[in-house]
C-alpha cells in the first residue's frame, strides 16, 4: 500500500547513443511528439537511464508556470538530504569523485578512469554507495593506488571537508575504507532476522553505536496507551545518544538538515504566493511551518489540509515521507515529485473510483467480508515535471498517500498514477526484443504490442482505487493478524482484485478498455513476469525479497498449479526454453477470483497459518533450472533491469522588476551534466 513502487521488472534495448536533440531549446514550453522523442538516454552498470516527457506543461497558466517554477526549485534543494540520510559518508565520498572526475588534465581514457565514471554515476543513480534496490555496496572497479594518487593532487578545496580542522591525511584514512573495503559499511538496510537491524546498517538514521533494542524502547515510550491519533514518531529525526542520553536531532529549518530546508522554504514561500486557491495556499503554508517547527502535529495537520486540496491542478510531494529507509520503518526520507493533474486521464480513474460500490458488490468474495458502504480512493492521473530526493533518479509509478493509518481512516488518501513515467517505461521496452525473446507466439506478441500498456495502467488504477480499499475485516480481527505476511498478501489482494476487473466487460462499457479481448494482454503479461522474467533482476541461487515480486510469484505459482488438471494455464518447453501458454482466458479468470475470495478470507479472518503457507511455498523460492534458463535468455538481449530518470530542464524567465515572464522546458540535458550541475548548484549541506 502506500507508495506502491511499481518497479517494472522489464528491460530495454539499449540504443548506444542517443545524440539526436529535441529541436527547440530554451524559448518556450512545447512538448516533443512520443516518435520524436529519444528516452534511452544513458546506460551504465544494471541502469538504464530515461528521459520523460512532460505532455500538457504548454497548457499551464502563466501563474500555474509560476508556481510549478518555484516547487521545482524546492524539490532539487533537498538533494543532499537524501544522500545524507542513505549513509553518513555519502556526500563526501560523492565531492570526492566529482573533483577527481572534473580534474583538469586527468587521463579521462584509462581503465580506471572509466571504472571510477561508472562508480560515480552508479553513486547518483543510488543517491549514495549503496544499490538503490539492494542496498548491497558497489564494488569499485578502480584500484585504490590510482585513486589515491589522483586525491593526493587535488587542491584542499576540492575535498570534502565535512568536520572542522580535518587534515587530508585524516580525511582518507576515514573514507577510503568507506570505499575499498567491502566488510565496511556493507549494507544499507540489513533486514537478516537475528542481526541488530541497526548496528548492521550503514544508513544514516540512528547515530553511531545506538542498538536496535535502545531506539525501540526510546520510540515505544512515546506511545500512549488509547491515542488514536498518533503522530508519527520518530518520522522526522536522527536519533543520537549525547551525554549519555538518547536525543532526537530533528529535521527543521534550524536544526538537523537546515541549511537544505531554508533553501527549500525560501521556493515554497514564492510558491506560496501563486497558489490557485486557498486550499491548495492553506496546505502549503501548513508545510512550511512543519519545516520550520519540525512538529509532527503540525505535519500531520498539512497531510489532512494536502487531502482537502483536491481542485487545483498543481500538486506536489516535497518533505519527509516514505518509511522504507529505515530498517525500523520510524524515519521518513526525504522525497519530491512535482506534478500537475493530466485531466483527460483523470477521467478514467474517475470512473473507476464513481464506481467503487458496484465493483465491491460483484467481486467473488465472501459477501460477508464486502464493504457496505465502499468509497473510492480519490485518484488522479499526473503528469510529473520535476522529481526529487528518494523519487530521483529511481521514480514510482504510483504514489498513495499519507501514510498515518488515522488520518487515512478518517479523511481518507490522495492516490496518483504517473502517467508520462509509465510512458516511458513502456516506451523504452518496445522493440526491445524482449518480447519476441519470451512471449510463446507471435498473436501473443501482437496482443501485447496492442494492449498491454492501457491495461498496465486500468490493472495499476484497479489496484490502487479500489484493490486496497476493498473488503473488511471480521469483527475483533487485528489488522495486524498476519505480522510479517501482511504486506505480500496485502500486495496480492489488490492485484487479484484489478485481475478479477480488468477482464470485466464493465470496463468497455465505462470506455476505459476498446473491446472485450483487451484484458488478455494483461493477463498474459502479468503471468509471464510473475512466474518467469521479473527473476531477471535477481541473481541465480537467490530467493525473492521484494514484496510486489513475492506477490506477483505467488499469484502465478498459485494459478499454474491449480491450472494442472484443465491447462486452463501451462508452462512448455520449446526448443529446451519454456514458454508461457495460456489456453483458456475465461477460466483463468475465475481462477484469479478463486484466490481472491480465498486470500480476502484470509485476511478478513486475520488466518496467520493460511496467510504464512501461501506465502512460504508459492512467493520465495525460485525453480532453479528455469531460472538459470531465464538469466541466459535474458543475456543475450543485452538489457538492463532496472530504469532511473533524468529531469527536463525548468527555465523560469522574469522581466527588470523581478516580475516571472514565462517558463521554458528543455529535454537536452544528458545524464552526467544533470548531475556535475545538480552538485553545483543544489549543494546545501555540509560536505
Ligand atoms: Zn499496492
Amino acid at each position: 500500500m502506500k507508495k506502491s513502487l511499481f518497479i517494472i521488472a522489464m528491460a530495454v534495448l539499449v540504443l548506444s547513443s542517443c545524440e539526436k536533440k529535441t529541436e527547440e531549446t530554451d524559448n518556450g514550453l512545447f512538448t516533443p511528439a512520443i516518435e520524436d522523442f529519444d528516452y534511452v538516454v544513458d546506460r551504465f552498470a544494471d541502469i538504464e537511464i530515461l528521459r520523460y516527457r512532460v505532455p500538457g506543461i504548454e497548457n499551464l497558466s502563466l501563474q500555474q508556470q509560476e508556481m510549478l517554477y518555484y516547487l521545482s526549485e524546492a524539490a532539487l534543494c533537498g538533494r543532499d538530504i537524501i544522500y545524507d540520510q542513505n549513509c553518513r559518508y555519502n556526500l563526501a565520498i560523492r565531492t570526492l569523485l566529482e573533483s577527481v572526475y572534473t580534474m583538469e588534465g586527468i587521463d579521462t581514457t584509462s581503465a580506471d578512469y572509466k571504472a571510477m565514471e561508472v562508480y560515480l554515476k552508479r553513486v547518483w543513480a543510488s543517491n549514495g554507495i549503496h544499490h538503490h534496490y539492494s542496498g548491497m555496496k558497489f564494488e569499485p572497479g578502480f584500484s585504490q593506488a590510482w585513486f589515491e594518487t589522483q586525491i593526493n593532487q587535488l587542491p584542499f578545496e576540492k575535498l570534502p571537508i565535512y568536520s572542522e580542522g580535518i587534515s587530508r591525511d585524516e580525511l582518507f584514512a576515514e573514507i577510503l575504507p568507506v570505499i575499498f573495503d567491502s566488510t565496511v559499511m556493507t549494507v544499507r538496510k540489513n533486514q537478516a532476522e537475528g542481526a541488530d537491524l541497526l548496528l548492521t546498517s550503514a544508513c544514516n538514521y540512528y547515530g553511531e553505536g545506538i542498538s536496535q533494542a535502545e531506539a525501540e524502547a526510546f520510540y515505544s515510550a512515546m506511545r500512549t496507551e488509547g491515542d488514536e491519533t498518533p503522530v508519527s514518531y520518530g518520522l522526522n529525526s536522527r536519533l543520537v545518544r549525547r551525554d549519555g542520553i538518547l536525543v532526537e536531532d530533528v529535521y527543521k529549518t534550524d536544526g538537523l538538515y537546515g541549511s537544505a530546508m531554508s533553501k527549500i522554504v525560501y521556493w515554497l514561500e514564492k510558491a506560496e504566493k501563486v497558489c490557485e486557491n486557498d486550499a491548495q495556499r492553506n496546505a502549503l503554508q501548513k508545510m512550511i511551518s512543519f519545516y520550520r517547527t519540525g512538529d509532527l502535529k503540525e505535519f500531520d495537520e498539512y497531510a489532512i489540509l494536502w487531502l482537502k486540496d483536491t481542485e487545483s491542478l498543481i500538486d506536489y510531494v516535497c518533505g519527509y515521507t516514505e518509511t522504507y529507509g529505515d530498517p525500523l520503518g520510524y524515519k521518513a526520507n526525504w522525497e519530491a515529485v512535482i506534478n500537475f493533474k493530466d485531466v483527460e486521464a483523470t477521467k478514467r480513474t474517475e470512473k473507476i473510483s464513481g464506481n467503487a460500490q458496484w465493483f465491491e458488490d460483484h467481486s467473488p468474495v465472501d459477501s460477508m467480508y464486502k464493504k457496505e458502504k465502499c468509497k473510492g480512493v480519490t485518484a488522479k492521473v499526473i503528469t510529473a515535471a520535476m522529481m526529487g530526493g528518494d523519487n530521483y533518479p529511481m521514480s514510482a509509478l504510483g504514489i498513495n498517500l499519507p501514510n498515518a493509518d488515522w488520518i487515512r481512516a478518517t479523511y481518507g488518501s490522495k492516490s496518483v498514477s504517473i502517467d508520462n513515467i509509465a510512458e516511458a517505461y513502456a516506451q523504452s521496452v518496445k522493440s526491445s526484443g524482449f518480447n519476441h525473446e519470451f512471449v510463446v507466439d507471435a498473436k501473443t506478441e501482437e496482443l501485447l504490442s496492442k494492449y498491454k500498456e492501457i491495461t498496465d495502467n486500468l490493472h495499476t488504477d484497479l489496484h490502487e482505487c479500489l484493490g486496497h480499499g476493498s473488503g473488511k475485516l471480521a469483527p475483533g480481527v487485528s489488522p495486524d493478524a498476519l505480522g510479517k505476511y501482511h504486506a505480500v498478501i496485502e500486495e496480492a489482494r489488490a492485484d487479484l482484485f484489478g485481475l478479477y476487473y480488468v477482464a470485466d466487460p464493465k470496463l468497455v462499457e465505462l470506455g476505459l478498455l476498446p473491446d472485450t479481448n483487451a484484458y488478455m494482454a494483461q493477463y498474459y503479461s502479468y503471468l509471464m513476469n510473475g512466474l518467469m522474467t521479473q527473476t531477471t533482476r535477481i541473481k541465480l541461487g537467490d530467493n525473492i525479497e521484494q514484496t510486489h515480486m513475492r506477490n506477483r510469484q505467488l499469484i502465478g505459482k498459485w494459478v499454474l498449479e491449480h491450472s494442472a488438471a484443465d491447462n486452463a494455464v501451462e508452462l512448455i518447453v520449446r526448443d529446451g526454453k519454456h514458454y508461457l501458454v495460456v489456453n483458456d482466458y475465461t477460466v483463468l479468470r475465475q481462477r484469479f477470483g478463486e484466490l481472491l475470495r480465498e486470500i480476502q478470507r484470509i485476511k478478513s479472518t486475520g488466518d496467520y497459518n493460511a496467510a504464512r503457507d501461501l506465502v512460504e511455498n508459492y512467493s520465495i523460492r525460485i525453480d532453479q533450472d528455469i531460472h538459470r534458463e531465464i538469466l541466459a535468455r535474458y543475456a543475450t538481449l543485452d538489457m538492463a533491469p532496472y530504469k532511473g530518470f533524468i529531469n527536463p530542464v525548468l527555465t523560469g524567465h522574469f522581466d527588470n522588476d523581478g516580475k516571472f515572464t514565462g517558463l521554458s522546458i528543455s529535454y537536452d540535458e544528458n545524464f552526467v551534466n544533470q548531475h556535475l550541475r545538480y552538485s553545483r548548484d543544489y549543494s546545501f549541506l555540509k560536505k
